[in-house]
């Protein structure tokens, strides 16, 4: 049914909109003598839509790794409505960890698709083998989700046959189908060519209105202008802005923003 929405239980329908769904504390990070995060604190609404901006190097990547349990802070809190609740200070428990992998997923910038699997499978294998969906259930959510972005036809190929805007949507998909409470977006277009850029953009806008919560790294200021309810400006493990995309984008208030926005705009 192509008017049904991409929604899902852990979704949008998830809880309450507007209820925080996410908070983190102090975020820190090093790689050796390098500090990549300082102390970053994010709050995230249910239904929201967070958009990270900033120089390349500054660490968007290393916060949403974080966020997804990829990479373990060296000190700082994340916590989830309901729980988990991780002090990375402390002694971490593992079930925690697991859990804070389970409350999101990451669509990355190469869409990581397994290359000897089919599309189809590709977008069971989560559900089916860590969430143990049974199987006839996980590829009807499958067929649904893909008939939702208009690549229903493309289920029994490989991602080579798809073009990179197309393995990009099965990467979405892919995401959608474990019913994440948060998804996030590590620069999803930035390897695509120009005119498949758009398409890319549209299914992620689409989740955005339909209420899905999203933390998103880009580069696409027109994309933040259009989805994103507030935009972070990071610089150097910090965050040295977050305000409206209105005000980020006409009257940023901080040196640095201004300097990097007159670069890429
Ligand atoms: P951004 O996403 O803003 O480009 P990243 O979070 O990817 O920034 O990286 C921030 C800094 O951390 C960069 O200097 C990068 O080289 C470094 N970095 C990221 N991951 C690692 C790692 N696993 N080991 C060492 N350095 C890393």
């Amino acid at each position: 049914d192509p008017s049904s929405p991409l929604t899902s239980p852990g979704g949008p329908a998830g809880g309450p909109t507007g209820e925080v769904l996410l908070q983190a504390r102090g975020l820190s990070k090093s790689f050796g003598d390098l500090e990549v995060l300082h102390s970053i604190d994010l709050t995230v609404r249910r239904g929201e839509v967070v958009v990270l901006i900033g120089p390349s190097g500054s660490g968007k990547t290393t916060v949403l790794r974080s966020l997804n349990g990829l990479e373990i802070p060296d000190g700082g809190q994340i916590e989830f409505a309901g729980g988990p609740s991780l002090d990375f200070g402390g002694r971490l428990r593992k079930q925690d960890r697991l859990a804070l992998r389970d409350r999101s997923a990451m669509v990355f910038q190469q869409h990581n698709l397994f290359p000897h699997k089919t599309v189809l499978q590709n977008v069971i294998e989560g559900p089916v083998q860590v969430h143990k969906v049974p199987r006839a259930q996980a590829i009807a959510e499958a067929e649904a989700l893909l008939s939702r972005v208009g690549l229903l036809d493309k289920r029994d190929v490989y991602p080579f046959q798809l073009s990179g805007g197309q393995q990009q949507r099965v990467g979405i998909v892919r995401a959608l189908a474990l019913k994440p409470s948060l998804l996030l977006f590590d620069e999803p277009t930035s390897a695509l060519d120009p005119e498949l850029v758009g398409d890319v953009l549209t299914v992620i806008k689409e989740l955005a209105d339909e209420g899905w919560t999203m933390v998103v790294v880009t580069h696409e200021l027109s994309f933040a202008r259009a989805a994103a309810d507030e935009v972070l400006f990071m610089d150097g493990g910090v965050i040295v802005e977050r305000s409206s995309p209105q005000e980020m984008f006409t009257n940023p208030r901080h040196r640095r923003t201004r300097q990097f926005l007159d670069r890429i705009l």
